[in-house]
């Protein structure tokens, strides 16, 4: 993989936009497993599934080779909640396991809400922005740091990173 070329010294960012952007990231979980519970109750077990494998596998697999592991990242500062359950892996890479228990478990929780919401544009309606503000602030947030700070070779394959690079750097 290319070397990164970093354009900023990282450090951490600033507390209020990590609350923000946690603040919009818990509650388009919030009211998508909401969602999903109150009108395709039999799929909550997979929403379920794929909260506790974000939380955990994918930061096994993802986190623990990232250089802000056990650090406050830019991304919900979740490198200190990761080093919490598992120690760095610095020999290591992104690998397939990686990418594809990141792709199954955040897009299950993204958008398992809109697949249960069919039907019923009112709900539909309401989680779209919601969804959308997650998404906005995890960009504006984490994405931007990530393309002006980041080194780890592997991060250049995420499309996020790459989208950021051409707007921010
Ligand atoms: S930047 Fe992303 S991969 Fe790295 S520790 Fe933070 S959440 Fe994990």
């Amino acid at each position: 993989m290319e070397p990164l070329c970093p354009v900023q010294v990282w450090e951490e960012p600033p507390l209020a936009e990590l609350a923000l952007e946690t603040a919009a990231g818990a509650a388009m979980l919030a009211y998508g497993g909401w969602l999903v519970g109150k009108n395709r109750f039999k799929l909550l077990p997979l929403w379920a599934a794929a909260f506790l494998s974000w939380f955990t596998l994918c930061k096994y697999l993802i986190c623990t080779r990232c250089e802000r592991h056990g650090q406050l990242c830019e991304f919900y500062g979740l490198g200190k909640y990761a080093a919490r359950l598992f120690p760095a892996q610095p020999g290591r890479t992104l690998d397939a396991a990686g990418i594809t228990a990141e792709a199954a478990s955040a897009g299950t929780l993204y958008f398992l809400p809109l697949l249960a919401s069919l039907g019923r544009p009112r709900d539909l309606l309401k989680y779209m922005p919601v969804l959308a503000a997650a998404l906005l602030t995890q960009f504006l947030v984490s994405c931007r740091r990530c393309a002006l700070t980041a080194t780890t070779p592997w991060k250049a394959a995420c499309p996020n990173y790459k989208l950021a690079r051409r707007v921010f750097v």
